[in-house]
């Protein structure tokens, strides 16, 4: 299991948070925009994405131990392409994530837009989210679920991965998960076949994210889910396209390679042998770590809570009323998930030192 030196309770509790809109829906819950309540500054306060999800449904659903794994890589993890938890706390019903709020939404939502990406705006993204998979890979820890939804983008136009309730921890070998997981068009075969899989099923996911950047589709892409599995099974994936590279076709037929012990990046020396492919010559790794090349677009916001870049399914959401009473009352350390309540010692102000309380 991860150490994580920062673990505290929060004397934080969602009373210390404003709701300003919803901006997203997760498998258990909603994702919502707040703002830290500020005595000495009532106008300002820090912006938040705090993801609500409801205790009935991780239990009635066995999502126990996925939810703990999220909150503890959360808890631990620290990487520029990843989002930061500063708070975590529960109530009698509900467990809170409190995250860095990312205004330029998913990076889904931006491809959308505009259909395909150009191989250059492609590659910055791609670079971001590799050095976030080989952080979380040197630290034995297997993101699985890597699909364009869960990656955001920053208000300074970097990625961060986000959302980790699928994450493995203490992964050594090539083949040490078994469960079924993922999200069905980013699924490596191994995983379909239930082979068991390791950090390489991660690099086949990056391979699918390259793809549908460069190509606006996934690989294998079918609405019949039965043939949609199939060719990820058996299919080579579609690279004849005029607007590919030699090298970006190079890089997607090595990353989609149905054998992963034969995939790029399968390897021990896991990233790198990626990161010394072809198509990322011109990319200064260093450089991009330091966030010193100028992002592909940055997020233009009207005022600082503008949620343009987030989906009207969910921002034309009326907040109900239980969203709203959900944020009233009730305070932390009452639900009993012993050990979830966190304060980020960064932002927390090194206060709040007690565990959560046990029943
Ligand atoms: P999740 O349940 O973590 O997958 O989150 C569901 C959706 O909420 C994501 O796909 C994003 O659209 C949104 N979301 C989650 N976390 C954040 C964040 N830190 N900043 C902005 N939006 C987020």
């Amino acid at each position: 299991m991860v150490e994580d030196s920062q673990s505290r309770t929060g004397t934080v509790t969602k009373q210390d948070f404003q709701m300003l809109s919803v901006i997203g829906k997760g498998a258990y819950g909603k994702v919502l925009l707040v703002k830290k309540k500020d005595l000495q500054n009532p106008a300002g306060g820090e912006l938040y994405a705090m993801k609500v999800l409801k205790k009935s449904e991780i239990l009635k659903r066995n999502q126990v131990e996925h939810t703990m794994t999220e909150r503890r890589i959360l808890g631990t993890v620290r990487h520029p392409f990843i989002v930061k938890m500063d708070y975590a706390f529960q109530s009698e019903s509900k467990l809170f994530f409190v995250l860095e709020y990312c205004p330029g939404g998913e990076l889904f939502f931006y491809l959308s837009q505009i259909g395909r990406f150009k191989e250059d705006a492609a590659r910055f993204y791609a670079s971001n989210i590799l050095l976030a998979l080989e952080h979380l890979h040197s630290l034995h820890i297997l993101y699985r679920d890597l699909k364009p939804e869960n990656v955001l983008v920053g208000k300074d136009g970097y990625a961060k991965l986000t959302d980790f309730g699928l994450a493995k921890e203490n992964v050594a070998g090539n083949s040490d998960a078994k469960s079924l997981c993922g999200t069905a068009e980013y699924l490596s075969p191994e995983i379909l076949q239930r082979q068991g899989h390791g950090k390489a099923s991660d690099w086949w996911s990056f391979g699918a994210i390259i793809y549908e950047m460069l190509c606006g589709l996934p690989p294998f892409y079918s609405k019949d889910r039965e043939k949609l599995y199939k060719n990820i099974k058996h299919a080579d994936p579609r690279l004849d396209f005029p607007f590919l590279s030699e090298s970006a076709r190079d890089l997607l037929m090595k990353l989609l390679e149905k054998d992963p012990t034969k995939r790029l990046g399968a390897g021990e020396r896991d990233a790198q042998d990626i990161k010394e492919h072809p198509w990322f010559d011109c990319i200064n790794w260093d450089a991009i770590q330091e966030k010193k090349i100028p992002p592909p677009y940055k997020p233009q916001l009207d005022t600082a809570t503008d949620t343009k870049h987030f989906t009207q399914d969910f921002t034309g959401m009326k907040l109900s009323p239980q969203d709203v009473e959900s944020l009233k009352d009730g305070s932390a350390a009452e639900g009993g998930w012993n050990g979830f309540s966190y304060v980020n010692q960064e932002v927390g102000g090194g206060g709040a030192m007690e565990m959560d309380i046990q029943q």
